[in-house]
């Protein structure tokens, strides 16, 4: 697309199913021709995985169009320097960030980080209280460090964390609803929309879709007054964003510490069906069993956003203390 001067918005149907398939093709061909086209399965695991992909695509171009953000960069590659401990080490954090959308104006850079999921994520304020899910978080610092180093003398301010929840999703119609293209089509776009949470300043949400009503590239809808309907929105404020990055950041300087000092404990959690054992790559060797005594699963305390706010801001006051 790049060589072509291509962007996602551009970006014809036809030239868009022949990039698919070329890319698809270039894949199978770097398999040896073997693993992908050896049986009539996995010709038909080709077929999916193109179908997919063009959806992914088309998905994309729709949801850019929306608004005035571009992506600027793709498998962002980073390493941050994270936290400061106290025996004098330092906690690099290293990663690579799926997409970084901006936009901008004479003084500002505004960014945006989208994570590509093949599951259902989504962003979730106490899990990350507990330092479970923490991945958007850190992608932000890493991703606004690396604009700022592209945008000397502008301020970089977070727009949104998003996650993109890969699919080619069945739809169905209600009743009365007129089964042509374009409604299939806009429910499509509908059960794409990225999930996570953006910055609730009102110029940054026209950037991101200039709707008046609901979008369908982020979680955002408006009510009748147009005012924002926070039922329907994942919205928080600049002040927030800090203060969640403050506050992660704080965690995993305290974490590595723990590491560093021995503490090796083993401690899963349990969240309902789940727990950390469940995927774990350790679990034939580390020993750990719910059925031998003093061998428990962590619970974690259930609690509304405002007050895991309130905990996290009463942890970042306690941490600056300490510091
Ligand atoms: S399997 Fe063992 S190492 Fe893995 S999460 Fe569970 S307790 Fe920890």
């Amino acid at each position: 697309m790049k060589e072509n001067h291509k962007s996602f918005v551009t970006l014809t149907a036809e030239e868009r199913r022949k990039l698919v398939s070329d890319s698809i093709e270039q894949i199978s061909k770097d398999y040896g021709n073997t693993i992908l086209s050896d049986s009539s399965r996995n010709e038909f695991l080709v077929k999916r995985m193109t179908d997919l992909a063009d959806r992914t695509v088309w998905a994309i171009g729709q949801q850019l169009a929306c608004g005035t953000f571009a992506p600027d960069q793709f498998e962002a590659k980073f390493l941050i320097d994270a936290a400061q401990l106290p025996q004098g080490q330092r906690l690099a954090m290293q990663g690579k960030i799926d997409r970084i959308d901006i936009c901008e104006d004479e003084e500002n850079v505004y960014v945006k980080i989208i994570d590509y999921k093949s599951g259902k994520s989504d962003f979730n304020l106490l899990n990350t209280y507990y330092g479970l899910k923490i991945q958007l978080i850190m992608y932000m610092k890493a991703a606004m460090e690396l604009e700022q180093k592209r945008h000397s003398g502008k301020n970089v301010i977070p727009a949104g964390i998003l996650y993109y929840n890969m699919s080619d999703p069945i739809v169905e119609l209600s009743t009365g609803e007129a089964a042509d293209e374009d409604t299939v089509l806009y429910h499509i776009r509908e059960e794409l929309r990225m999930k996570g949470v953006i910055n609730e300043n009102k110029n940054i949400l026209k950037k991101l879709d200039d709707t008046d009503s609901v979008s369908i590239a982020v979680p955002l809808a408006y009510k009748k007054s147009g005012d924002v309907d926070e039922r329907k929105s994942r919205v928080m404020d600049t002040a927030h964003f800090d203060m969640l990055e403050d506050y992660v950041l704080q965690q995993s300087g305290r974490t590595a510490e723990q590491i560093y000092n021995g503490k090796v404990a083993l401690n899963p959690y349990a969240d309902g069906e789940y727990h950390s054992c469940k995927y774990c790559a350790y679990k034939e060797i580390c020993g750990f069993s719910p059925d031998l005594p003093g061998h428990q699963f962590r619970k974690l305390n259930k609690m509304k956003d405002p007050d895991v706010w309130e905990k996290i801001r009463e942890e970042i006051t306690d941490g600056k203390k300490l510091d």
